[in-house]
């Protein structure tokens, strides 16, 4: 990709602009409100988060749904959209990971630079255009092209990613290599990623399984087979990234949507083969830790398993399949009662089939026999990017399947 910044005259940072005035605010929480909100999700939720109607019982977890960080990424989309409303506007890919906000966001205007759905190029980007940066951050190398282009960017990363940002910067400048426990090719471990370089000194290596990470435990452990390992990893290394140089001193991180236990599982095996290699005192030295599970993962992980203690039929989780957040709630619901992760009401064709997402196979599958006859218990909850608009109307849809209305409803909550 050429760079004008080097084939061209210097580009003049733009201003800066103050996207959160009160006027702006006051507009932007009023479209999002028509957009997202849901009445009876916020009623059944004052009630303590259980809905019953005839013998059918719905209950919610006490934390589903948009987190503080997906709350503040929409809301800066909306507030440029107002504030830059005669410049062109873009979107480094999704702004989080659900299908129905992005259509929203591309409603208002905003073209995707990135990934699926791509409506322009970041070559076409001219001094003035307004970029805006999604909750999950971007790598440093595209930051870099927009700014080299004068556009306005408005970054909406999330605070708790940029936590993790400062975690594998400071271990880069330990030279120690940051093991990422996350999707290689997720956006905001691809932008953690790119952190994890430092000043060029730093390494990265990301696992996703406990499977993984037993293999690079082995390789701490004896050493291994260089060329498998480098094969094995292919895609979610550094570039130069050495098994035998780059395992020496490591730091373990996260993509802050994580299961908890599992990254926890992730740390304690890494921790124990350095152990096992260097001995208590060195490992000090060489191996270190950061949670860097977001509040908001957590909560809803939290709520989930408190949520799962009570008897029930089967598990409704709403939410975009490409949200690691949501997948993880889905996987929890899994282990214990039949559960279905739907992106929205449409999944529930009839009594008799539903359409919903299945981690394993990754793609939608139906589902028969999902809904029983006779008294009903049914547990909802969303991820992180999900809107309550969404929430309400798999509600609404799941009573109608058993011949309750919307009015009853209405009344009920
Ligand atoms: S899920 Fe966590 S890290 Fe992601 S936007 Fe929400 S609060 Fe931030």
């Amino acid at each position: 990709m050429s760079s004008p910044a080097s084939a061209g005259p210097v580009v003049a940072p733009p201003q800066k602009v103050n996207l959160r005035t009160p006027e702006v605010m006051s507009a932007v929480q009023e479209q999002v409100e028509s957009h997202y909100r849901s009445d009876i999700v916020d009623k059944v939720r004052r009630n303590g988060g259980i809905l019953r109607v005839g013998d059918v019982t719905v209950r919610l977890a006490k934390q589903f749904g948009f987190c503080y960080g997906v709350e503040r990424a929409i809301d800066l989309a909306y507030a440029a959209g107002k504030v830059f409303k005669d410049r062109r506007l873009f979107i480094l890919g999704e702004i989080i990971h659900n299908p129905e906000v992005n259509e929203q966001i591309r409603s208002l205007g905003i073209k995707n630079l990135m990934g699926k759905g791509k409506e322009a190029e970041i070559d076409d980007l001219q001094p003035g255009d307004v970029v805006i940066v999604p909750a999950f951050g971007t790598e440093i190398s595209t930051l870099e092209q927009i700014k080299e282009r004068g556009c306005q960017i408005v970054d909406t990363t999330c605070g708790d990613v940029m936590s993790v940002w400062k975690r594998v910067r400071k271990y880069a400048s330990e030279s120690a290599t940051s093991i990422i426990h996350g999707k290689a090719e997720h956006e905001e471990t691809k932008a953690t990623s790119s952190r994890a370089l430092g000043n060029g000194q730093g390494h990265y290596l990301v696992v996703l399984t406990l499977a993984e990470t037993d293999y690079v435990c082995d390789y701490i452990r004896h050493g291994g087979n260089k060329e498998e390992f480098l094969e094995k990893f292919r895609g979610a290394y550094s570039s130069g990234f050495d098994p035998e140089l780059h395992l020496r001193s490591v730091g373990v991180a996260n993509q802050t949507t994580m299961l908890r236990g599992e990254t926890e599982e992730v740390q304690r095996r890494i921790r124990q083969a350095i152990m096992d290699r260097d001995g208590p005192e060195l490992a000090g030295t060489n191996f270190r830790f950061f949670d860097t599970i977001c509040g908001a993962t957590q909560e809803r992980q939290d709520a989930l398993r408190e949520l799962l203690d009570v008897k029930m039929n089967l598990l409704l989780v709403v939410g975009g399949y490409n949200s690691s957040n949501t997948s993880h709630l889905a996987e929890m619901g899994e282990e214990k009662l039949p559960t279905y992760f739907v992106r929205n009401a449409s999944r529930l064709l009839s009594t008799e089939e539903i359409l919903h997402y299945n981690l394993h196979a990754r793609e939608e599958v139906v589902a028969r026999n999902w809904l029983p006859e006779g008294p009903l218990v049914v547990g909802i909850t969303a991820g992180a990017s999900c809107p309550n608009n969404l929430i309400e109307e798999t509600l609404i849809r799941l009573f109608e399947l058993r011949g309750i209305g919307r009015e009853q409803l209405q009344a009920a909550a």
